[in-house]
């Protein structure tokens, strides 16, 4: 009756694809100076509630384009086999972040570093230059998010957050807490639809009969059964990480996987990448990681998915059901790369001469916020003593009485 014995085994295979099929991204506004068609100045404004850009002299408006209308990402997710990438998900051909363009209004060379940003002004003429499509470097995604929160709400929240959690606060942090240093950022994120199919097989049990017996541990009677389970999942829209040193958490130096704690984004919303919705208000980060870096996290997440899809079909196992085995066959991937927005809070704690740095992360979507406050170890050790005692004094008598009558 009992689970001992077998320790469950997850065999995560993914059918590797040597070549890739391109998923061409429509093209963008051109690279460079982006005149408006209607009294040729560069300066572009972003209207998030209306999908609008406009022009900040003449206020001529144009609407954004939808990349899942534009490329059909939600469509022929049954028929997809081996990878597909769209242009800009193609891999990383260069490390070099800055770029240098040539003003088309003055022929002044103006360098972009695209680790931070895709627009840059001409120091000559004053005229905006922009980086709208794919370069080596993979800075350029093909859709982006853009921002619906505002400064002012993402402060808001912020200061929201750290006033709930002032009890065991750093003193630093209190002193030093600044919301208005907040940061709009557009961090760099796959989105994945998967053709998979998958397979789990294990054990089920379930009571039959329940036996007490005076001053003897009771008795459970059960039954158990070979339970196997194949399905296939079509799955759209999966997020995942393309910025290395945001998928390896290194708890030790930041504390930036907080930003994956304040997902999901209205994918469906994301519009074919333009610089003008970076503006001067916000700064982009590049992305480091290709596809072949980031499918293992998406392989894993697809299994976690298929676990989760086959739990209403084996509740009738009320002992429940042990996975041995789970195989997940990756049919077809679709990978886009997108930029997603966030506000972030960053302070930096100095511990024992190391440096952590700590960020509080709200979605510039929905406005969810996380994050991470460095508190006084000191204070927040004394509490821990308190609660140890009172927890020992409750838990002493009841261990005592489980060695007595159990
Ligand atoms: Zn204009
Ligand atoms: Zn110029």
């Amino acid at each position: 009756m009992a689970d001992a014995g077998l320790t469950p085994a997850t065999d995560v295979a993914a059918t590797p694809s040597p070549a890739f099929t391109e998923n061409v991204t429509p093209a963008g506004g051109k690279d460079g100076l982006i005149a408006c068609i209607s009294c040729g100045a560069s300066e572009v404004t972003y209207n998030a509630a209306k999908g609008m850009f406009r022009c900040a002299f003449c206020r001529h408006e144009w609407a954004d384009v939808k990349l899942d209308d534009a490329m059909g990402l939600s469509h022929g997710i049954g028929e997809l086999t081996g990878t597909t990438l769209s242009s800009n998900a193609m891999d990383i051909a260069s490390d070099e972040a800055l770029v240098t363009m040539k003003c088309t209004g003055c022929g002044a060379e103006v360098v972009v570093n695209t680790d931070n940003t895709l627009q840059a002004r001409c120091h000559w003429c004053k005229h905006t230059l922009s980086i709208n499509n794919r370069i080596g470097n993979g800075a350029v995604p093909d859709g982006i998010l853009p921002f619906t929160i505002t400064k002012q709400q993402a402060m808001a929240s912020i200061s929201e957050f750290a006033g709930k959690r002032k009890t065991f606060q750093h003193p630093e942090f209190t002193a030093s807490f600044k919301p208005e240093n907040i940061m709009g950022v557009y961090m760099p994120y796959m989105t994945v639809d998967g053709n998979i199919s998958a397979k789990l097989d294990g054990v089920g049990e379930t009571l039959t009969k329940t036996v007490r017996r005076e001053k003897q541990p009771t008795i459970y009677h059960a039954r158990q059964f070979k339970v196997g389970r194949t399905l296939d999942l079509h799955i759209d829209d999966l997020i995942v990480e393309t910025s290395s040193d945001k998928v390896d958490i290194h708890s030790d130096t930041s504390t930036n996987n907080i930003i994956n704690a304040v997902l999901p984004f209205d994918v469906k919303n994301i519009a074919r990448f333009d610089a003008n919705f970076l503006g001067t208000e916000y700064t982009s980060e590049r992305r480091d990681m290709d596809v072949k870096h980031a499918e293992s996290y998406a392989v894993q997440h697809f299994m976690t998915i298929a676990r989760g899809a086959v739990q209403s079909s084996v509740s009738g196992y009320d002992r429940g059901v042990r996975w041995d085995s789970e195989h997940v066959n990756v049919k077809g991937t679709r990978w886009t790369a997108v930029l997603l927005p966030v506000w972030l809070y960053g302070f930096v704690e100095t511990k024992k001469g190391k440096q952590i740095t700590h960020y509080i992360a709200v979605n510039g979507r929905n406005g969810y916020v996380m994050g991470s406050i460095p508190i006084n170890t000191k204070k927040a050790r004394t509490v821990c003593w308190i609660v140890t005692i009172v927890v020992s004094l409750i838990t002493w008598p009841m261990a005592l009485g489980v060695v007595l009558f159990g």
